[in-house]
């Protein structure tokens, strides 16, 4: 999950949807629990806010039970100062029902005090409420609540039926009010050889950017002979993926020592899906985002040709053996490769011819970050 931005302003992954269906789950049982046996509620959503909620909670209700949908619709009273709330929608005679009153979230209380106001002369056997979420930090009221889902602090929160002017219903997790991002994320794309690294090391002069590399960084641990250099060295040597627990923990590392950077260019991270989720959910967390994911597209023989001549000067055993390299290429064609639909799909892709001169390959590049 990552940021999303709804009109003019940002939202942070929240509650997770897993989170969401188990708390749901949780209150139609109690809600079943607390009823006479053989009771056959009503429950009442409250529109437009709890359409998901209410949806979710009825199929987990076991029992038989009726549905009805209202909406209070304001308008203005007779006092120019004060709106007063109309229900517009229930049609059913509610005489010695039970009434459950189905709302996705109380804040204030406002309009929970409307509900209890406009059921007090419907002559129910009995009224209780259910909120999926509440604020307690901010409920001024002194109504009672009979069941609630999950607590949470004073922010504004949208998805899974909660909006922000109209967007952000659709989606199947909440969302917490952010900041802007403030960095410039790239994720820098491309099959051994392509000359990742060289590039980065221009562009992060140019955008004043921080370059990380995870290939580096584990070689600088092989070299000053770490723990994390023991580990990975003999992976690194065989040219296969070191474990992504140890990759996304060290990645995560390096990304907090340089908590103030303007933006990082990741340079051989994310190389599998799991790298690539854990990457997008540490940026979220922080109100970030990847902007854009730039890939330097290579022909293999060329790549091959590239990383055995360098194998002649960088002293990398991965890039001497002919073997090594071919294991090189089918690490990333069956592991990374998959990247590219992972950040097309977010419309975030955008591939770069990698054949020509280191400057020609910039300027292309450039053109690009200009954009992002
Ligand atoms: P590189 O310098 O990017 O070509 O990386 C050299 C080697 O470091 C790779 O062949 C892997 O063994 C290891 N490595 C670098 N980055 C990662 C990563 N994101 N996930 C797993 N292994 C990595």
């Amino acid at each position: 999950m990552s940021i999303i931005n709804l009109h003019d302003l940002y939202f942070k992954p929240f509650i997770k949807k897993e989170e969401i269906q188990q708390i749901v789950k949780q209150l139609a049982y109690q809600v079943k629990q607390d009823l006479p046996k053989g009771e056959i509620p009503i429950f009442v959503g409250i529109l437009n806010g709890c359409f998901l909620f209410a949806a979710d909670f009825i199929r987990e209700f076991q029992g038989n039970c009726e549905v009805s949908f209202v909406k209070l619709a304001s308008y203005s009273g007779t006092k120019s100062t004060e709106n007063v709330k109309e229900l517009v929608g229930l049609n059913e005679d509610l005489t010695d029902r039970t009434v459950i009153i189905l709302e996705d979230i109380i804040d204030t209380g406002a309009t929970l005090q409307e509900i209890y106001n406009i059921f007090r002369d419907k002559n129910v056997k009995q009224l209780k409420v259910a909120s999926l979420f509440f604020k307690p930090n901010v409920f001024k009221k002194e109504l009672p609540i009979d069941y609630i889902g999950k607590s949470i602090e004073d922010k504004f929160i949208i998805g899974y039926g909660l909006d922000y002017n109209g967007l952000g219903r659709n989606y199947p997790e909440i969302f917490q009010l952010t900041t802007a991002p403030k960095m410039k994320n790239i994720v820098l794309f491309g099959p051994p050889g392509a000359g990742k690294g060289t590039q980065a090391e221009f562009l992060k002069d140019m955008y004043n950017l921080v370059h990380i590399s995870t290939g580096d960084v584990f070689r600088f641990n092989i070299k000053n002979a770490t723990e994390l250099g023991l580990l990975a060295k003999k992976y690194m040597d065989e040219g296969d993926l070191v474990p992504d627990e140890v990759t996304i923990n060290m990645l995560k590392a390096e990304v907090e020592k340089n908590a103030n950077a303007n933006g990082f260019i990741f340079d051989g991270f994310p190389r599998t899906e799991s790298q690539a989720e854990a990457l997008d959910a540490f940026l979220a967390d922080k109100g970030e985002q990847i902007n854009g994911m730039v890939a330097l597209e290579v022909p293999e023989d060329l790549l091959v040709e590239r990383l055995l001549e360098r194998g002649k000067t960088s002293g990398r055993a991965d890039d001497t053996d002919e073997g090594k390299i071919r294991n090189r290429f089918n690490e990333y064609n069956t592991k990374t490769a998959i990247l590219k639909d992972y950040f097309a799909e977010q419309n975030k892709y955008y591939g770069i011819n990698g054949v020509g001169s280191i400057a020609e390959i910039t300027k292309r590049i450039a053109e690009v970050f200009n954009k992002l």
